[in-house]
């Protein structure tokens, strides 16, 4: 390691114990930690536009070192650790004991530094662990046994180290598997309800991704959305971030009440919309709210959502997902051109937050631009 951006030193105490820097149990007392990526976890990136650096109210988080134009993809990772989901619990832990004996003392010292939540664990977690020590025997760097007191520090490490992995894992697909892995970098990104960017695990080309969603200027933090659905409101949203991650956001969206109206608002459109598309079974009758008769009233709604989400500075795949919707109800409605726009509104989003490797979304035309394909392509037919 010789390039400054590939090792960071970070200050391991005195952080104020929000995600991801870990405050809750250190385990070395050094006051500096590197933090060191192997080169070849990284791919496809042809300058390191991003860095680890501290913050002052969040422990560690990633910045742009340079302005990055909307649509860039600024990370794209392999997992320091990774596995198929179980299908008990208990698995998980042993599983995870396992692949931690045959992980790398750099790849371990990494895991080590991120942020355990206390609340993930479960009932049955310490006891899978204590049966996998009283099963394997257990080694240090020099291939000397631990016995004693030094086992008992082992297992102890390694609880919390497994306790990294469930706050720290995002989902991944090994062979056509569920499963989950801890990335690096991606580990240190914060949390906002107005994201700037967006993660996912890229099927395609096998890497955990994270493109931005705007221009991004010099020095500004790169934030992701830990929740699935951004538009949910703020007791929701912090319910969620507190049982998950065990911090309180304190985003803008979470500080003005006037954004909240926005999020509020967009909660009902999309309750509309769902309950309209299971075909009103569910309707939400505690608003009073009339469900929506037809597609005219649907198209309507889902143009107003999108719309609230751009203005909202919410450029989400939910917000993909509702030009998709869009391009839909116009086909339905018999409008091609006006499918074909929302189709290419829709792609745009995906193109940005997704990049172009969407093979793996061609089935059922899931991807954006397998939808438009197929709807130019009725375009061409009837102009045949
Ligand atoms: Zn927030």
């Amino acid at each position: 390691m010789d390039s400054a951006s590939h090792m960071e030193q970070l200050h391991m105490k005195d952080q104020d114990g929000s995600f991801p820097a870990d405050s809750t149990s250190p385990e070395s007392g050094d006051e500096s930690i590197a933090l060191s990526q192997s080169s070849s976890d990284i791919i496809e990136q042809p300058e390191v536009m991003v860095e680890v650096r501290k913050t002052d109210t969040m422990g560690v988080g990633l910045f742009a070192t340079g302005k990055i134009p909307r649509g860039t993809r600024v990370l794209s990772e392999k997992a320091i650790i990774q596995m198929i989901d179980p299908v008990y619990r208990s698995e998980l832990a042993n599983r995870f004991c396992t692949k931690l004996a045959r992980l790398s003392q750099d790849r371990i010292e990494t895991l080590s530094q991120l942020h355990c939540n206390p609340q993930v664990f479960k009932g049955e977690d310490r006891p899978a662990i204590a049966k996998w020590y009283n099963e394997n025997s257990v080694t240090d760097a020099h291939g000397q046994e631990l016995k004693g007191k030094k086992r008992q520090e082992s297992r102890k490490k390694t609880l919390r180290r497994f306790g990294v992995f469930i706050t720290n894992s995002s989902g991944i697909t090994l062979d056509g598997q569920v499963g989950r892995g801890v990335f690096t970098l991606f580990s240190r990104i914060n949390h906002s309800c107005v994201p700037n960017a967006r993660y996912g695990w890229n099927e395609a080309i096998q890497r955990f991704t994270v493109h931005v969603s705007r221009d991004i200027e010099p020095d500004e933090q790169i934030f992701i959305s830990y929740l699935p659905l951004t538009y949910e409101g703020r007791a929701k949203r912090a319910e969620q971030l507190e049982a998950n991650w065990g911090f309180e956001c304190a985003c803008e969206a979470c500080r003005d009440p006037a954004r909240e109206m926005g999020r509020v608002k967009m909660s009902i459109l999309q309750l509309l919309l769902t309950s309209y598309e299971q075909g009103n079974t569910h309707v939400p009758r505690i608003m009073e709210l009339d469900p929506l008769k037809n597609r005219g009233e649907a198209l309507d709604i889902a143009n107003q959502l999108a719309k609230l989400m751009v203005s909202e500075g919410l450029v989400t795949m939910e917000l993909a997902k509702t030009y998709r919707t869009c391009s839909q109800l116009s086909l339905w409605l018999d409008d091609l051109d006006e499918a074909i726009e929302y189709a290419e509104k829709a792609l745009d989003i995906e193109r940005c937050l997704i990049g172009p490797e969407t093979e793996h979304l061609r089935e059922d035309d899931l991807g954006c631009q397998y939808w438009l394909e197929k709807l130019q392509g009725l375009k061409r037919s009837q102009e045949a």
